[in-house]
């Protein structure tokens, strides 16, 4: 297994209204050249877990942290109006705090963030990611949901 020190939050950029099934994102993905899924998980708006890539495999869903990271997505993330917005059901934030719980315990040493709070890769390699165009991704703080949740 590889070192996992970060687990990286994304948002799948579909709006409220609409609907991508894992079939779908995987078309997508391998529309833009990926081997599969970039995520690792994808989490549906009924809060259905999906692994969409093995944990041993890199992903590609974080450019310059995908050699060290687990990437999680959910189905949403703009609203009806195609703005960024948190568009979590509660069966999907309950999911994801579960989510992240487990990998938390099965890698102790990890950080939780979301995709925006990666400072930017500046080297222009030419690597398309998935939701490059979504600078918002994925809509939500992690750090303020993580600590509300903690709390509860
Ligand atoms: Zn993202």
């Amino acid at each position: 297994m590889r070192k996992i020190n970060l687990l990286v939050i994304h948002c799948s950029a579909t709006r409220a209204d609409r609907t991508l099934t894992v079939f779908d994102l995987e078309t997508d993905h391998r529309r833009r050249g990926f081997n599969g899924i970039g995520y690792h998980y994808y989490i549906r708006k009924d809060g259905t877990v999906h692994l969409t890539r093995p944990l041993e495999s890199i992903g590609a869903h974080a450019k310059g942290f995908n050699a060290n990271s687990i990437g999680i997505c959910y189905e949403g993330g703009l609203d009806c109006e195609g703005h960024p917005a948190d568009t979590r059901t509660e069966e999907q934030q309950t999911a994801l705090r579960l989510l992240v719980h487990q990998l938390s315990q099965r890698f102790p040493d990890c950080r939780v963030c979301g995709h925006r709070d990666l400072s930017p890769d500046l080297n222009n390699n030419g690597e398309i990611e998935p939701e490059e165009w979504i600078k918002l991704c994925p809509c939500f703080d992690v750090t303020q949901w993580l600590a509300q949740t903690s709390a509860t």
